[in-house]
This record gives C-alpha cells, structure tokens and sequence, in this order.
C-alpha cells in the first residue's frame, strides 16, 4: 500500500545526516531536533503551537483531558473511522456519541451532529477521513451555537488545506480548537516509528497540554495534575524535520496518482472514484473506491495473485465492534456508513507510484471487474 523502501531511498543523505546528528549528541529525549522540528510544524502550518507527543492515540487522549473533559460528557464522532477516535472517548469513560457520515465524502455529516447533540455534549471531533476535511465550516457553527469543543481528528489530512466560504484557507488541524496528528511510518508525514502532534491557536490549553504529555509536571518533579508520558523522541523528530520539507510535494505525487486512477474508472459503473469536496484539497491519505455489485473477496484474492494491495478500510464499524458493542446502537442504526464497510477498497497510494505500476494496478482491477 506504500512504499517506504523507495521513499528513503531519495532523501537518504539528509536522513542518515539527521539521525547520526542526533545519535552523536546523544540528545535522544527532547532534544534540540524536537524543538527545531516543532517550530517548522508551527510555521508550516501557520499555528502558534505543536506539542510533540508519542503517536495520534495519545494526541486525541491528551486533548480531552487537557480540555477538562469529565466521565459521562458526551462525545460526538463519526461512525466511519478508525477505531483509536472512539477509543480514547471510551478509555476516559466519555461516552462516545456516534454519528453517520456523507456518502459521497465518508465525513461526518453536520445534520446527524445536530440531531446528536444533548445537554451533555461537550466536544465533537471530526476526523478528516482518508485526506480530506470533514465540513468545518457547518461544525464550527454548531460547536458556536452549542458551546462545544472541537477536536480535529487530523491524523489522515496533514498538509490539506480547508477552503472557507469567503476564500479564507486554513490548513486541516488549525481550524477548530485543537488538531491531533499522528506521524506513524504510513500516515502522509511519517516517521520511522511511532509519533504524534497536537496543534493549539490557545496558549493557556497549549501550557495544560505541555503538562499533560510531560506526567502533569508544571515545575521538575512537581506535578500539578495527572498526565501521561507521551513525548515524540528526538531520532524521529530528526527524521520528520527532513520529511516536512517534502510534504506538499508529496501531496502533489499522491495527486497524481488519484487522478490516474480516477482516469482509467471514469464510467465504470462497477466503481464510484473519490469526489472531491469543494470546500477542501484532498492530500489522498487513501484512495478509496465506492464498488457496486463487485464481489469484493473476489476481487481482492484476484488482485493479490497479482500482487497488488486492496485493503479494506475500514471493514467493521464502530458500532459493530465487539469491544464496543452498546445497547444504544444496532446493526442498521448508521446505513452509510454499514454500506461503506461492505463496498469500499482501497488502492495502493503513496509517493513513489510510477505510471508503469499505475497503469498495471489500473488495468488489473478492469481485467476483474469486467470479467
Ligand atoms: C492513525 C490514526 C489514528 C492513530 O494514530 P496512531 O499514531 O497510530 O496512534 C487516529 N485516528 C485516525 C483517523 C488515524 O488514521
């Protein structure tokens, strides 16, 4: 599905040159690479502040706490995403409000937030699923009208820029009133393990944020409230400083790939290709396909005797997952996103995809559909 071999290949000697930098001064936990990759990401994104952290889990965890959120606050978040968005809801005994999504964008769809919202909502967190922004214009909105957090579930969208109304852009995760990010080696920035990064326009929520991931430590080893220890070491932020360099041309190469791909299945009645939402760029985190009367098993064991990735994301949604099965919720309750589960496929997308492999992934998944 990616390609991280090729990837390194061209950035090699700035790679290596960072991490023996940072190997020769031994300044593995928050050292001097951190800082200097924080402060890139800030000016990148044109936010006051990133706080490094450990992975993405983490940076939605720590931003609940932070935000003071207490058990039984009702939170509100699409059904159709990765498991590690309703988890840390449940994990501070939160309690997870799900909402279906747009069919067309896979986002969370501002009308079933509305009908979500109780007394006891607190935040809303809308991830920007497979590269694009979920509708931050419409949740701003309700979080106004409602007094609501808003937390932006940005692990799939680094780098995408959300389209205002009157022509304003903003870069997804500065929008509402904290981003969360996730640099895991296959995310679109990614580090060579694990990592994370929470994004803050507030200064007070980003000091209460640097506490939490650092045990709740205001003053050496004087701890004002209970945190974690989730802290992005400085080997990967060595790598990532290198990368982000790298990240729009990166989004530019995925595009290319989208559009070959959306080329070769115009009009193939079989597959609806990824509409582009107007109001967002789209950095194609995945590119996820829509079939239609596919045996998709079928169509997957074909592709793999090919030796070609089709992944399923994501196959079950929240609401059928055995973990979090709740009587509030049954099989029906949010058909979109049910369907989505049972039609979707993924194609391999990422940086170093050349038009020969393009145009053998292309004709393969047309030899199979139209067998
Ligand atoms: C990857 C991902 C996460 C979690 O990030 P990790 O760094 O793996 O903890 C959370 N939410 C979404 C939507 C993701 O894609």
């Amino acid at each position: 599905m990616v390609d991280l071999q090729q990837q390194y290949k061209q950035i090699k000697p700035e790679i290596d040159k960072g991490i023996q930098e940072v190997i020769d001064t031994c300044a593995f936990i928050n050292g001097p690479a951190v800082k200097s990759f924080q402060d890139d990401l800030e000016t990148y994104l044109g936010i006051n502040h990133v706080i490094p952290c450990a992975n993405g889990t983490d940076a939605l965890q720590v931003s609940m706490m932070a935000l003071g959120l207490q058990p039984g606050d009702e939170v509100i978040t699409a059904s159709f995403t990765f498991i590690a968005t309703a988890e840390v809801i449940a994990l501070l005994k939160l309690t997870p409000v799900l909402v279906d999504v747009d069919p067309d964008t896979f986002n969370i769809d501002p009308e079933a937030i509305r009908r979500a919202i109780t007394p006891k909502t607190k935040a809303i967190v809308p991830v920007h699923i497979f590269g694009q922004c979920a509708p931050m214009e419409e949740i701003l909105e309700i979080a106004r009208q409602h007094n609501l957090y808003v937390i932006e579930d940005n692990c799939q969208a680094i780098g995408a820029d959300y389209i205002f109304h009157d022509g304003l852009q903003k870069k997804a995760g500065t929008i509402g009133h904290v981003g969360c990010t996730s640099f895991f080696p296959s995310k679109n920035l990614g580090c060579y393990g694990d990592g994370g990064a929470i994004f803050t326009h507030d200064n007070e929520l980003a000091s209460q944020l640097r506490f939490i991931v650092n045990h709740g430590m205001t003053v050496r080893y004087y701890h004002d409230f209970i945190g974690v220890n989730s802290r992005l070491d400085s080997i990967q932020a060595a790598v990532l400083k290198v990368k982000l360099k790298h990240l729009d041309e990166y989004a530019v190469k995925r595009r290319a790939a989208a559009d070959f791909y959306d080329k070769a299945f115009a009009g193939q009645p079989g597959l609806k290709t990824p509409v582009r939402y107007h109001k967002s760029t789209h950095v194609f985190h995945q590119y996820t396909l829509v079939t239609n009367n596919i045996d998709r098993k079928a169509l997957q064991e074909f592709m793999a005797s090919k030796e070609i990735p089709v992944m399923i994301y994501y196959p079950v949604p929240l609401h059928m997952q055995k973990a979090y099965i709740d009587p509030r919720y049954k099989e029906g309750d949010f058909p979109v996103t049910e369907s989505l589960s049972e039609h979707v496929i993924s194609l391999p997308m990422h940086t170093e995809l050349d038009e020969e492999q393009l145009a053998y992934i292309t004709s393969s998944l047309l030899e199979v559909i139209n067998r």
